[in-house]
């Protein structure tokens, strides 16, 4: 502290405003803690901002030219369908994220929560320093949530520039490219490849590994394949990307794939090979926080870490970086700040891929159970075979469970096809409950609609399936 410095004492304070520290914020004030957090750069962090919602946001817009372009099968058609990207991107900004991040302000100010914008930067485990423009100020705390998130990965010869993009610069092109090449063929490259190839632009996606989409069983990425082909999309897997060099109205690529090097132009290369976590600069190692090897913060089931009144959540844990992994876990580092025991338990964390088709996945997949020593029973309904599916003339895809074969046990489900991401909760709720295959079937669903697919499923898995 320097002289003249007074530090302000407060009682929980949460650094970072993404979807882990804004939802910790407002369930510790509900909870009855006087909250204050801290953010450098935008309420509601990368999901609200750069993420989560406006990659929907033009996932959607990808979806509503091609409908506009195509609908002949259904007997309407359209003339002279356009696309204003200009538009699209005003209403993704101002009516989508703006509104959004309008939201958590208020909610912020309904539960009496400070808000101080500036840089956060641990002295010891009871005080931290913010730094803002022109002024800083030492905060002293009882308790601390850390929510900093994380940050795209830079890969060398790809330094980011006006052509050579991570996923925040990719959201905010300017118009849609003619040409766009993609480097990693993970959920946030693949989600961006097919929008834009929605959207009208020529996609390559160069994906270092065999396979796009890892963390998805082959008959799913099948699907998402099937699409790219339909939509044009080119995928070349092993593949190493070496260097992008910028050219008076573009970038060339150049990368290594079956032992030649191979060169393509573009309008832009977006590079999304991943994520770290921001945990190198805020003063951990100051404040004496165990990290692990990867850089990510060692913390046990509540949240906390080697100091007990220090939490952390989200994308600076271990685990997948998702934003209802890291708001589930706020929730929990709250609680436990509040002295109940709750502890978090990931056996039915979802995960949803917004490609075509949408892929979710929930609980274990049929690998994942084999692995684990189960003994595994696979049910598999087809959209083909369901009656809102065929009505909606998207008939890709099928709910898969994943099961106990003597008890029925539910251990995990996916989905693949129209309005995966809405179905798979329903799948969630049910690991998180403890149902079997028999309460899937048992469950009466609304006729005509997908999610009759789970119930079909379920009749599946009890051998008693109607419609196949
Ligand atoms: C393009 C894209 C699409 C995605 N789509 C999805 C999706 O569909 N579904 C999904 O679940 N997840 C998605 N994600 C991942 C999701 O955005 C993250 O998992 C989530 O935002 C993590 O939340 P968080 O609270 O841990 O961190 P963040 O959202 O990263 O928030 C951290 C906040 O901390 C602030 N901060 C950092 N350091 C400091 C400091 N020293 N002082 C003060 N403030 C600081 C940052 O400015 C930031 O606002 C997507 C990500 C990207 C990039």
């Amino acid at each position: 502290m320097v002289v003249g410095d007074f530090a302000i004492d407060l009682d929980t304070i949460v650094i970072g405003a993404g979807p882990g520290g804004y939802v910790a914020a407002i369930h510790a004030a509900e909870l009855g803690q006087k909250v204050t957090v801290i953010e450098k750069e935008f309420v509601g962090g990368v999901c609200l901002n750069v993420g989560c919602i406006p990659s929907k946001a033009l996932i959607n817009a990808g979806h509503r030219f091609q409908q506009s372009l195509d609908s002949s099968v259904f007997g309407v058609s359209a003339e002279n369908v356009k696309i204003d990207f200009a538009k699209t991107q005003d209403w993704k900004q101002h009516k989508v994220v703006d509104r959004l991040t309008g939201g958590v302000n208020m909610l912020f100010k309904k539960h009496k929560i400070d808000l101080i914008m500036g840089n956060a930067f641990l002295k010891d485990d009871h005080s931290l320093r913010v730094i803002q423009k022109d002024s800083a100020q030492t905060y002293t705390f009882k308790n601390l949530i850390i929510a900093t998130g994380s940050r795209p990965i830079e890969i060398k010869g790809f330094k980011f520039g006006k052509r050579v993009l991570d996923s925040t610069g990719g959201l905010n092109l300017p118009e849609v490219p003619k040409e766009l090449v993609v480097i990693g063929g993970g959920y946030i490259g693949s989600e961006l490849a097919g929008a834009y190839a929605n959207l009208g632009a020529h996609v390559t996606i160069l994906e270092g590994t065999d396979s796009i989409l890892p963390n998805f069983d082959k008959d799913m990425i099948k699907l998402v394949l099937d699409s790219y082909k339909k939509k044009g999309v080119t995928v070349v897997t092993s593949a190493m990307a070496k260097e992008a060099v910028e050219t008076a109205n573009g970038v060339e690529v150049s990368y290594e794939a079956d032992g030649k090097l191979n060169k393509v132009a573009a309008d832009y290369v977006m590079v999304t090979v991943g994520r770290r976590p921001n945990t190198n600069d805020i003063g951990l190692e100051i404040a004496g926080i165990e990290k692990t090897e990867r850089g990510l913060v060692k913390v046990d089931e509540q949240g906390r870490t080697n100091k007990k009144n220090i939490y952390a959540i989200g994308d600076i844990v271990a685990g997948a970086s998702l934003a209802h992994k890291a708001s589930y876990e706020g929730k929990v580092a709250a609680e436990a700040i509040a002295g109940k025991p709750s502890t978090v338990d990931y056996v039915a964390m979802p995960a949803v891929c917004y490609t075509d088709p949408e892929l979710g996945t929930a609980g274990l997949t049929e690998k994942d159970a084999k692995k684990d020593g189960h003994k595994v029973k696979v049910s598999k309904f087809p959209f083909v075979a369901n009656g809102r599916a065929i009505s909606l003339d998207q008939t890709e895809g099928f709910v898969k469970l994943i099961s106990e074969p003597e008890t029925g046990e539910l251990l995990g489900a996916q989905v693949a096809g129209a309005g995966a991401s809405d179905l798979i909760s329903e799948l969630t709720f049910a690991l998180e409950a403890g149902a079997n295959v028999e309460d899937l079937a048992l469950t009466i669903h609304p006729h005509p609609t997908l999610g009759e697919a789970i119930m079909e499923a379920g009749d599946v898995a009890t051998g008693f399936p109607t419609h196949i």
